[in-house]
């Protein structure tokens, strides 16, 4: 099957580790808990920053929140390596801006990610991946963004999902809060698939 994976706060914990930055940088400390509190993608107002600062601020700081240190999320890279093992096809589909693409590719090789570089696709908005996936007829697709799930109810055939983070719990599409959760998913599917076959005891 084709798994379609979003990388920042999908498979990577971008915002908390650029929280953690902003804290450093801005001499400011804010409670972790605000920041599980958000119901919005943006970081800025937690330090008091506007919209345009809290824009200026990022873009500053891109290279360094994207190549650095950004933890994966837990279990993911063991996840996605096992897809590959059992013969699944591992798509990566992210909104950066095309001058961190190959950066981006280069990062996640590094960190243990299986990345085939022609199953790799970014630079692309979030309303555009919409046609990716579709193109690529994916059998599942993972997303943290309101913005990008919402445009994929058009594929009827897609088993959308959403990371859990703080500000998606409004959807109700199936959620994975820890990536060892998907091959649970996965495995309940197959059992699903075999009794579906009319076994008779
Ligand atoms: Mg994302």
């Amino acid at each position: 099957m084709k798994f379609g994976f979003d990388i920042d706060d999908t498979l990577i914990n971008l915002r908390e580790f650029a929280f953690e930055l902003y804290a450093k940088k801005l001499n400011k400390q804010v409670d972790i808990a605000e920041f599980h509190k958000l119901t919005d993608v943006p970081i800025h107002s937690l330090f008091g920053l506007t919209r345009e600062e809290g824009g200026q601020m990022w873009n500053d700081n891109r290279s360094e929140i994207y190549f650095t240190a950004c933890p994966p999320f837990p279990n993911a890279i063991e996840v996605l390596q096992r897809l590959v093992q059992d013969g699944h096809e591992v798509y990566y589909i992210t909104a950066r801006a095309p001058e961190f693409c190959e950066q981006t590719r280069d990062w996640m090789l590094a960190a243990g990610f299986p990345v085939d570089p022609d199953k790799f696709y970014c630079g692309m908005s979030d309303t555009e991946k919409v046609h990716i996936i579709r193109k690529l007829e994916l059998d599942y697709y993972f997303d943290d963004k309101p913005a990008v799930l919402e445009t994929l109810a058009e594929l009827p055939l897609l088993k959308a999902y959403v990371k859990d983070t703080s500000y998606n719990r409004q959807l109700t599409i199936p959620r994975i809060t820890d990536w060892h959760e998907l091959l649970a998913v996965l495995q309940a599917a197959d059992t699903g698939e075999v009794e579906g076959q009319g076994k008779v005891n």
